[in-house]
Parts: structure tokens; C-alpha cells; sequence
């Protein structure tokens, strides 16, 4: 007998306790202050140095590349490591997950991570820490070493689409997944919502895990308002025993 497979969709909500703010959800810093949204809008960045100067100063300042994961984070790659089939759909780009141990190849980063650069011409990809690097040994805005095009942080910019691939294959997991557990999102971003009600009516069992109502707590088959940090543990440890009874 194969295992379920189960889906999870990782919001904002899962890295609060890493120390990571929302920035980008409906009440996010972003939304609040336009003009750091600017530094994260592909047209203004391509079209003014003086953003990207200011982008790489906030890059520098940046508290997510030295955050740490969470018992959440641990407790997702705890359940892959039990031979449970897990693959994570996150909305955040910190790359905690994979930190705490997830597979690179399990987890898909609907926004991009801000681990990386990438070149808006040539589309070379880098660490951020060397072009941060760059930047404190004095080079205000970075160039791309091989084609001398402008660098950015591999995150969706406002402006910019979502890749289509990555969006492909999140659909499918949607589709193909036995539980779907939504943790730390308002679900009311796209695509992220449109992930869960695919699940949904695909027959999945939806579980939201959010301090917060969302718009699909109705479809969903359990709904658990308590700290994440706690909660998310809790259930996917009841998930890996229903696996290894399986397999006995
Ligand atoms: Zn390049």
C-alpha cells in the first residue's frame, strides 16, 4: 500500500517564531509603506538605480538569511524523514524548511527565495551572501559577474509573474494529495488559496492551521486555531503514526 501523500502549504504564519515579519500579505509591510514596496516592484527596480542601491542596504540589513527554523520548520522535515511522502508548497522565502532539513527537490517556492540572486539579463543564478559580499567590500549595486547585467533577489517582485512551472507542479500536488494542510496563511493571496480549494475538490482532507479566519475554514475538514508552533508538531506526528501502521 502507498502512504497518502500529504501536502503542505507553508504561509507567513510558520516563520513568525524564526523572526521573520510578514511583509508581503494583505496587512503586510509591504502594502502598509509604498515606498518599500517600491524596492520590491520590478519596474521601479530595473528603472532606478537609486532602488536598487536602497534594495541592497535593506539586503545587507535583512533578518531572514540569518533566521533560524522553527519547531514547525522541524516538525515538517521530521514527518518526510518517516517515510511519510511530504512535499511543501511555501509562500515565504526564507528557505527554512529546507534549513531544517527538507529536501530541495520536495520543497516548491511559489515566490522564489531570497537565498538567491539572479540576472534580470542572463538569468545566472548566485548565493545572496556572495553578492552580499559585494556589496560590503563597497560595490553599491552589484552586476552580474558574467554578463555585467543588473542583479536581484530571486524572490517574485511585484510586477513579475510567478513561474509557470512552479505553479504547474503545485497544481498537481494539489490534485494528487491525500491530506492538504494550509499553516500560516490568510489564504487570500494568490495562488495560495486557489492550492487549497483545488485540493479540496480534488477530495483531499483540508486542514488549516492559522490564528486567523480564512475564506476556506468552511470546506476545510478540521480547522485549528492554536500556536503554530505547538499545533503543527501535534498533528503531523498523528500523521506519521497513521504511516507506520501502514506499513506494518
Ligand atoms: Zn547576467
Amino acid at each position: 500500500m502507498s502512504h497518502p501523500l500529504v501536502a503542505i502549504l507553508s504561509g507567513a504564519g510558520i516563520s513568525t517564531d524564526s523572526g521573520i515579519p510578514d511583509y508581503r500579505g494583505p496587512n503586510g509591510l509591504w502594502r502598509k509603506d509604498p515606498d518599500a514596496e517600491k524596492l520590491v516592484t520590478y519596474e521601479y527596480y530595473m528603472g532606478d538605480p537609486e532602488i536598487r542601491r536602497r534594495s541592497w542596504q535593506m539586503r545587507r540589513q535583512n533578518r531572514t538569511l540569518r533566521a533560524e527554523p522553527n519547531a514547525a520548520h522541524r516538525a515538517v522535515a521530521e514527518l518526510e524523514k518517516s517515510g511519510v511522502p511530504v512535499r511543501v508548497l511555501t509562500q515565504n522565502v526564507d528557505g527554512l524548511h529546507q534549513l531544517a532539513g527538507m529536501p530541495d527537490r520536495k520543497v516548491l517556492e511559489l515566490h522564489g527565495t531570497a537565498r538567491s540572486v539572479i540576472c534580470t539579463d542572463c538569468h545566472a543564478r548566485g548565493p545572496m551572501a556572495d553578492a552580499i559580499a559585494r556589496v560590503e567590500a563597497g560595490e553599491a549595486d552589484p552586476p552580474c559577474l558574467d554578463c555585467g547585467g543588473i542583479l536581484k533577489s530571486a524572490t517574485v517582485y511585484f510586477g513579475e509573474r510567478l513561474d509557470p512551472v512552479v505553479l504547474g507542479q503545485a497544481a498537481a500536488i494539489a490534485k494528487a494529495c491525500h491530506v492538504f494542510i494550509a499553516v500560516g496563511t490568510t489564504l487570500q493571496v494568490q495562488p495560495a488559496a486557489g492550492l487549497a480549494g483545488v485540493a479540496a475538490d480534488h477530495g483531499a482532507r483540508l486542514v488549516i492551521v492559522n490564528a486567523e479566519p480564512t475564506p476556506y475554514d468552511g470546506l476545510a475538514d478540521e480547522v485549528v486555531r492554536e500556536p503554530i508552533g505547538t499545533a503543527l508538531p501535534a498533528l503531523l506526528r498523528d500523521l506519521s503514526g497513521v504511516g507506520n501502521s501502514d506499513r506494518g
